[in-house]
């Protein structure tokens, strides 16, 4: 790394957006490159990173100079590399890279103290059960302190109680550091004892980590198979050898569990990067980032962009889920990209799932990332027994979702003290909501979408742009009053079914809309898991590696759901999110069943569901979009051009499809422009080109020069999404 002598000229990028680097004299004392920076800029002071040397020419006299060096560790080279290296790849600009890589609040402040509690070592006058209480609580953890906060929740007393020890001496409260690293975890701490399969497993994750190179493993193995715990031995070793390691997880809601597992298997919890987190812990958790503070940060996917002193491991679990792909603003996908990072940096990732995307299951299958299956569940969990329930059959009245064949089967497993999950993907109350007098179906003003009913809220949503509006009493369109019916179910309206044909049963409803936080949620999962209900009613939140031990039956509404549509994907989704959700039944020790509601039960892709056969699933899968030429064997771009104009919008996408050029020499091929499925978004209307290249050219440089072709003026908005995993 270079040293700028002061006077020195830099170049200093900012997360402004601005398309260029500043020029700005090194300060007092000089500073290195990756330095963090504040600088003038206007009237401002701003963020930024002293990037590299700055260009000659200007008149040195007038430069201004870097305000002040910031007390956080430089940006590493390999930080440097991967950013440049996934905003060439997404296209975006180095601007909005920092903004991703510098989420955390404060830091261009100086470091903060704050009141940290610790022992006093003098004896109360009256020792009280609550005194003791936050006595032992002191004395038994090897911490640095409490805040005052922390300390009365893990004692379970109030403050008061705190504060009072503190004047009798027996608690010191004494001036710390807000960003103090994380607790120690403990690699030497032994786990659990391995299965044969599991210890082959961790054996070859060790190994990985211990070579110090680049690598990546898809982890595979069936729900309840054991894989985190053997790819919490990948972390281990990593610790040992003195780097740190990331998880990845797809939702909030899995990390309370995760965090336990990691508290019984190092002795302390690791530090947390997501949006339920507190805005200065943020600050903490990127600090200690950089200065090594911490061993293991589990997070959402931006915790990727973390700036690690030293990151070792990646693992990336339930990779196949769709979150990992950012819609909004740099549209990424944290999988690829981890595996990115981890090329950069020398470190190895694991992707773990037990329903691999074709992706990965692709790369395994090309020999590009090492493959290690576990076949059986973990103990004397099996597998679930398979059934479709074929509707067209079954006596089902209209407005009902539940078939006879499958009440017998939920009422069987309430007898028998055990769980049934009834699963629905589909949030609110009804779909679709219709005039009767009419035809008409109410609509987002904003979007070309329905609105969705949610009884609970007593609101119709748009799940498109989250417009809510009163329901209302009369037809927006002809004005009929009471006429407004329901049309489809949604998990609401089947907890209504639920409680009119199990009148006795305790129903707990598990969809995202419903819990205001992610603690309310984190309740719900926790009073499921203890038995507090008898049947769950669920959206795909559910599907999502919780473990229920008493629930043996799920029964999944309508199979059928995901077929529908064009999406390219739709066959492998459907396929993934069914297993997914059939893998929570039997868990424990009592054998599991999934029964599938389905108009098709002679549909492929059903089929491949039922029998199991996940590897003739794949290969089929594979063969059919090898011969399209789409991912993962072909490239597709999505470009959306949106405006509140639709003819400038339909003008932009046919002006840019005239001038394909450049991508027809790399053997790309332009489609559309079309209006997108969904027309209009918040007011917006929308038109779509899609890009279809060979996989081996390197498309970002012929996009580059295409879309500089076209100017984009006015009040439109054009995003390209590299691999687009949406098309809507
Ligand atoms: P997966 O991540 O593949 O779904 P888990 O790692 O969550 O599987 O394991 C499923 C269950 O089996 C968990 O309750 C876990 O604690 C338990 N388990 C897995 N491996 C072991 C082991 N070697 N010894 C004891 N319990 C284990
Ligand atoms: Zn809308």
């Amino acid at each position: 790394m270079t040293f700028f002598e002061e006077g020195a000229r830099v170049s200093v990028l900012t997360a402004q957006p601005l398309d260029r680097l500043l020029t700005y004299r090194a300060p007092e004392g000089g500073c290195w490159q990756g330095a963090f920076v504040e600088v003038p800029l206007g009237p401002r002071r701003v963020l930024g990173v002293v990037w590299g040397a700055g260009e000659a020419g200007f008149d040195a006299a007038k430069l201004r100079a870097v305000g002040k060096v910031l007390d956080v560790a430089p940006m590493r080279p390999e930080m440097a590399e991967f950013l440049r290296r996934v905003g060439d790849y997404t296209l975006t600009p180095m601007s909005q890279m920092l903004r991703l890589a510098t989420r955390a609040p404060g830091l261009m402040d100086p470091p903060s103290m704050r009141k940290i509690y610790r022992l006093g070592g003098r004896e109360p006058d009256r020792m009280t059960e609550a005194r003791e209480r936050v006595l032992e609580v002191l004395e038994a953890e090897g911490r640095l302190g409490f805040t005052l906060g922390e300390l009365a929740e893990e004692a379970g007393v109030t403050t008061s109680v705190v504060k009072g020890l503190v004047k009798l001496g027996s608690v010191e409260e004494v001036e710390s550091p807000r960003d103090l690293p994380f607790p120690f975890l403990d690699a030497e701490m032994a786990g659990k004892p391995l299965a044969e399969d599991q210890a082959r497993a961790a054996k070859a994750l060790r190994a990985g980590i211990e070579g110090g190179r680049f690598g990546a493993t898809l982890l595979r193995g069936v729900t309840g198979s054991g894989k985190t715990e053997v790819y919490l031995e990948a972390v281990a070793a990593c610790l040992k050898a003195g780097r740190q390691a990331l998880v990845l997880l797809p939702e909030i809601a899995l990390t309370s569990e995760f965090l336990k597992r990691v508290e019984a298997r190092f002795g302390q919890k690791p530090a947390e990067w997501h949006s339920g987190v507190t805005m200065t812990e943020r600050r903490r958790v990127w600090r200690m980032a950089g200065e090594g503070g911490f061993g293991l940060v589990v997070g959402a996917r931006s915790a990727l962009f973390l700036p690690f002193r030293d990151l070792g491991l990646i693992v990336v679990d339930e990779e196949h889920d769709t979150s990992y792909k950012q819609e909004d603003g740099v549209l990424y996908s944290a999988r690829d990209m981890a595996v990115m990072r981890a090329s950069i940096c020398e470190a190895q990732v694991v992707l773990a799932s037990a329903t691999p995307s074709l992706e990965t299951w692709a790369n395994a299958e090309a020999g590009k990332y090492k493959r290690i299956d576990l076949i059986s569940r973990f103990g004397h969990a099996v597998l679930p027994e398979m059934a479709a329930v074929d509707i067209r059959s079954e006596d089902l009245p209209a407005n009902r979702w539940i078939s006879p064949t499958l009440i017998r089967a939920v009422e069987g497993r309430i007898e028998a003290g055990e769980q049934a999950l009834l699963f629905l993907n589909r949030r609110g109350y009804a779909p679709v909501t219709i005039c009767r007098a009419c035809g008409h179906k109410v609509g987002c003003d904003h979007c070309d979408a329905n609105m969705v009913e949610h009884r609970f809220l007593k609101r119709l949503v748009c799940h498109q742009c989250g417009e809510s509006k009163p329901m209302p009493d009369a037809c927006p369109s002809c004005e009929a009053e009471g006429k407004l019916a329901p049309v489809g179910p949604g998990v609401e309206r089947l907890a209504e079914e639920v409680a009119e044909v199990f009148p006795t049963a305790r129903v707990a409803v598990l969809s995202s809309d419903l819990f205001g936080s992610a603690r309310a949620l984190k309740a719900q999962i926790e009073l499921i898991a203890g038995g507090g209900a008898d049947i769950i009613i669920g959206t795909q939140i559910v599907a999502k590696g919780h473990n229920f031990p008493l629930l043996t039956l799920v029964g999944v509404i309508d199979a059928d759901l995901g077929l529908q549509g064009s999406d390219l994907r739709a066959a492998e989704r459907t396929f993934q999110l069914i297993r997914q959700v059939a893998g929570r039944a039997g868990r424990g020790d009592i054998p599991g069943k999934a029964m599938l509601q389905t108009f098709q039960p002679e549909h492929p892709v059903i089929r491949a569901i039922l029998s199991g056969d996940e590897e003739g699933f794949w290969k089929a899968e594979a063969g059919e979009r090898q011969a399209a030429g789409v991912p993962p064997y072909g490239r597709l771009v999505g470009v959306v051009i949106s405006s509140p104009d639709l003819d400038a919008a339909m003008a932009l996408g046919t002006a840019l499809a005239r001038a394909d050029a450049p991508l027809v020499q790399i053997g790309a091929q332009v489609f559309g422009p079309a209006p997108a499925p969904i027309a209009r978004v918040r007011g917006r209307h929308r038109v779509r080109l899609l890009i279809k290249a060979p996989k081996s050219v390197a498309v970002q440089p012929a996009l580059r020069a295409w879309l500089s072709r076209v100017p984009v003026k006015g009040d439109i908005r054009l995003s390209v999404d590299i691999d687009p995993q949406s098309f809507y």
